[in-house]
């Protein structure tokens, strides 16, 4: 029996740089397994089904759905997002360590399937940087960044559901923050019941 990987939950508004850190911790982490989401929306240019996403429609995934396929779902900007279950907790269960990358609505779903899971936010340092890194991005209509920019300013009410929150003004900063939450949290005696039973059984009289 292994202790269960950790089930990191990053969420922030697009252009928080949740991405960039997420990435920068896989590299420090390499249990770190990456979960795919499946999606309704168009890919983007550069985007390959599989890596960024399982891109899909809306038959198929109401299809899932019906089958309790997704760990959480959620719909944004009328499009359905999901974490597809199985592969989660099948990596969990071989003590790896799995992120996910999902909105508000989703990080709550998974903190009511799975308690012990570990939710952080992301935020960048002011509204007037989040608008240029969106529209710097240029892969968005001004409508759409106002939306984004709309958005992010509602879901600040829930960043308490979080256990952590990082404020991604220096990305170094924002990265080592980050790092240490997971390498504190791996160490808890809580997510350890084996690893405890080994050592008491290494030092027993
Ligand atoms: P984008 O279309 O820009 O890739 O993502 C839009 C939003 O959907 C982002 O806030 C992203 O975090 C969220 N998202 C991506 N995948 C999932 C998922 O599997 N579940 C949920 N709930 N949200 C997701």
């Amino acid at each position: 029996m292994q202790d269960p990987g950790l089930l990191i939950v990053v969420s922030g508004p697009s252009g928080a740089g949740k991405g960039t850190v997420c990435d920068a911790l896989r590299q420090s982490f390499p249990q770190i397994e990456y979960s795919i989401s499946m999606t309704t929306r168009a890919p983007r240019p550069g985007e390959t089904d599989g890596v960024n996403y399982f891109f899909t429609d809306n038959p198929h995934f109401e299809e899932l759905l019906a089958e309790d396929a997704f760990l959480e779902h959620a719909k944004v900007y009328d499009h359905y997002y999901g974490t597809p279950k199985k592969y989660v907790f099948d990596q969990l269960e071989k003590g790896h360590h799995v992120m996910l990358e999902i909105d508000i609505q989703g990080a709550m779903q998974v903190r009511q399937r799975y308690s012990q899971a570990l939710l952080i936010y992301i935020v960048p340092p002011s509204m007037d940087v989040l608008a240029n890194r969106l529209r710097s991005r240029h892969t968005d209509a001004e409508e759409t960044i106002c939306g984004r920019l709309a958005k992010a300013s509602d879901e600040l009410a829930w960043i308490e559901k979080y256990d952590y929150l990082i404020v991604n003004d220096d990305l170094q900063v924002a990265i080592d923050q980050a790092a240490a939450i997971l390498t504190a949290e791996a160490l808890k005696t809580s997510r350890n019941a084996q690893k405890i039973a080994a050592v008491r059984d290494l030092y027993k009289k």
